[in-house]
């Protein structure tokens, strides 16, 4: 089974709630796989004070042309959809590598053999790391300057199903774009982290939409609770038959154990029982298993 865990808007405490969660399902027994898909800022690792290891490259087709070979018809760059192929005035085509989605519409069409060659380059890597709370740690980073993070996301998806043990939760980016529906698609379970800020309530409302359109049951988790408007995400979960399932008030003691690497759920702070019991909810709807 698979269980997302998103949020229409960055910043929004998605990654401490994925990280904590998985730490006290696993304390309760449940196995699992942690994937972190935020593959533009991944930072599950950092707030479970781990290293990322056993590095894997994602690799992308691009084309490289062979001049010697190239008759300058400018086929490849009209058939490009994304514009990466740019010509001089004589039509000789140059890549622009990181517009480039591998698609190879180019090599499709171009009449002469031999003239665009295969080539590749590294647009990110995957890990799999091994983490001291029980379970392993998935993550896919999409190298600096690289603009297309669906390889990542895709790579990243199949390599945590190749090592998951038991439950596959996903720690998706923010926003609702399709690589966010990737990450959640085969999901049994949503749970959106919002704030109850007027963008976060904008924001969640997109994110209920995605849950209603992939027809996902889903939660809400509401963080920094107290700093805003709860009340209206309590009407938009209710407008669409969401559940708000956990409150987490600002605090610094979250604070105090980010920048300790340390998941809160194994601190004495009172807030460690909020993930403890959303732990438990999970367990439930997961029948007690994995
Ligand atoms: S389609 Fe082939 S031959 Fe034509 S410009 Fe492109 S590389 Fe050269
Ligand atoms: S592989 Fe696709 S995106 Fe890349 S240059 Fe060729 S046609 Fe364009």
């Amino acid at each position: 089974m698979q269980i997302a865990i998103s949020g229409g808007k960055g910043g929004t405490g998605k990654s401490t709630v994925a990280t904590n969660l998985a730490v006290a399902l696993r304390k309760i027994g449940v196995k699992l796989t942690l994937a972190d898909l935020d593959v533009e800022a991944p930072n599950d690792h950092i707030l479970l004070g781990v290293e990322l290891a056993n590095e894997k490259p994602v690799n992308q087709f691009m084309p490289r042309f062979d001049y010697s070979k190239c008759t300058k018809c400018r086929k490849c760059a009209e058939v490009c959809e994304e514009h990466a192929i740019v010509t001089l005035r004589d039509g000789t085509p140059f890549l622009m590598p990181t517009l480039c989605s591998g698609c190879r519409a180019c090599e499709i069409v171009c009449p002469v053999p031999g003239a665009i060659q295969e080539a590749f380059r590294t647009i990110g890597h995957t890990y799999v790391t091994p983490t001291p709370y029980g379970f392993t740690l998935v993550t896919g980073k999409l190298k600096e300057g690289e603009e297309r993070s669906m390889p990542l996301v895709v790579a990243a998806k199949r390599r945590a199903e190749e090592v998951r043990e038991g439950l596959l939760m996903v720690d998706t980016a923010a926003g609702t774009g399709n690589t966010v529906s990737k990450a959640i698609e085969s999901s049994k379970l949503l749970i959106a982290v919002t704030e109850p800020t007027p963008l976060g309530i904008h924001d969640t409302e997109l994110i209920l939409e995605l849950g209603r359109l992939m027809g996902i049951p889903t939660w809400v988790v509401v963080n920094r609770a107290d700093l805003g408007e709860k009340e209206k995400v309590y009407e938009l979960a209710r407008k669409y038959g969401a559940e708000v399932v956990a409150e987490i008030p600002y605090s610094e003691n979250i604070v105090r154990s980010y920048v300790e690497g340390k998941p809160i759920v194994l601190t004495d702070y009172p807030e460690a029982e909020i993930f403890t019991g959303l732990a438990k909810r999970v367990a439930e709807f997961l029948g007690g298993g994995e």
